[in-house]
């Protein structure tokens, strides 16, 4: 961890944390609250177009807006309905033919602002749009903030499946304002959860005792619709939960700026979540498919001898109270499992823990294995 942005030199408050993202060229994660508020100070380009989804739009962009216009800036909006539907072609065509109606130029800047959605949709743009002009992520979810705006994976979905059509661009600077989360409902929070504790469970155990210390309180028993309570969330502890999971996924991405080696270990507990998810046709969300798919991952380690996190693991998941692992049989899921774009030559790949932070990659899982882990996670999650 860098003390300043290198991006920009801009000055830190106090109360903010920088996390630098080791690839070519080098860009920062900033960490902290009021940061939207002063986004002059770490967005170079004078002309800006800041795409974002009508409901953040609301709550977030006109303020940012304001006072990127305040410090001088032209600012173009663009915005498109809320949910994974926007991640279309023809939404996206109709953000870039914005950028091209408004005149951004190649000196012009991005702003993705919002959750994993509007990163990945606005981020594709940017990526293409005149061949590629500056991208910055302002992340509102928590998985955003702690996942998907860092990395510079950025795709569209097609109605053969997700994220098929994509480009690896890198964001100039990640700002992830923890004020905007204070809006944020609950069940977005447990989706933010899910890739916290996977993130701990395989690259900072302390990550995981501050999922059952700050995040577990806030959103167990907590109404899903409804932002968590404003005092379960204090600011500073909120920073350093996303800036020590940015810092892992920051060390992932680095080691392996293309998915072709250890970023697989961000996989834990996906293997099994994209079955569920696809099987289900979507109704169980992705976050909710990784707390199962995390205990089912943490069940098979076990078995195969490998760490004993199942009893911590699926308390924790339980009590954050994921929507009900769906009641398929395991012959009904195999095709799913089969199909994951991670398997190589056919064979399944698991993500599995040899300990808490030490991921390991196995892709010869047995039908008998797999059938008794399937058993005991519906033991555990039913
Ligand atoms: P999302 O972007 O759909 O946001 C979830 C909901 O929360 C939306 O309704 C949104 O309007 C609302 N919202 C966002 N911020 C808010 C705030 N501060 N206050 C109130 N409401 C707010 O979902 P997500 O979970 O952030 O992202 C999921 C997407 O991310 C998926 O498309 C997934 O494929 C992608 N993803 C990408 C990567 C990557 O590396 N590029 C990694 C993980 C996930």
């Amino acid at each position: 961890m860098s003390a300043l942005p290198a991006s920009t030199g801009a000055a830190l408050a106090p109360d903010a944390r920088t996390v630098t993202v080791s690839v070519s060229p080098p860009y920062d994660v900033v960490v902290g609250p009021g940061l939207l508020a002063s986004a002059a100070e770490r967005v170079r380009e004078a002309r800006l177009a800041v795409v974002s989804d009508e409901t953040v739009w609301g709550l977030h962009g006109r303020g940012l807006a304001a006072a990127l216009e305040g410090a001088g800036r032209s600012v173009l909006t663009v915005t498109v309905p809320p949910g994974e539907g926007s991640k279309d072609l023809a939404t996206y065509g109709r953000v870039v033919r914005a950028l091209a109606a408004g005149g951004l130029g190649r000196d012009g800047g991005v702003l993705a602002l919002g959750g994993g959605v509007v990163g990945d949709l606005a981020g594709f743009a940017a990526a293409t749009y005149l061949r590629g002009v500056p991208c910055y992520q302002l992340p509102t979810t928590l998985l955003a903030m702690v996942d998907a705006a860092i990395g510079g994976k950025t795709a569209i979905d097609l109605p053969e499946g997700k994220n098929l059509v994509g480009a690896f661009w890198q964001p100039r600077t990640v700002l992830a304002d923890v004020d905007t989360l204070a809006t944020l409902p609950v069940r977005e929070l447990r989706q933010g959860a899910a890739e916290v504790l996977k993130t701990g469970l395989i690259g900072d155990p302390g990550l995981v005792e501050a999922t059952e210390r700050l995040l577990l309180p806030a959103i167990a028993g907590a109404p899903s619709a409804s932002p968590a309570d404003p005092g379960a969330l204090p600011v500073a502890e909120l920073v350093d939960v996303v800036a020590r999971s940015a810092a892992v996924k920051a060390r992932v991405v680095a080691e392996d700026p293309h998915e072709s080696g250890v970023r697989a270990h961000l996989n834990l507990g996906h293997t099994l979540a994209h079955a569920l998810e696809a099987a289900s046709g979507l109704a169980l969300s992705h976050g909710d498919a990784v707390l199962h798919g995390l205990v089912f991952a943490a069940v098979l380690g076990r078995d195969r001898g490998l760490a004993d996190v199942v009893e911590r693991v699926a308390g924790l998941v339980k009590r954050l109270g994921p929507d009900p692992l769906p009641t398929f049989d395991l012959a009904s899921l195999a095709p799913f499992l089969a199909r994951d774009k991670k398997a190589v030559a056919g064979r399944m790949r698991f993500v599995l823990l040899e300990e808490v932070g030490r991921p390991v990659v196995v892709d010869d899982v047995t039908a008998d294995e797999l059938a008794s882990a399937w058993r005991t996670l519906e033991e555990l999650m039913r």
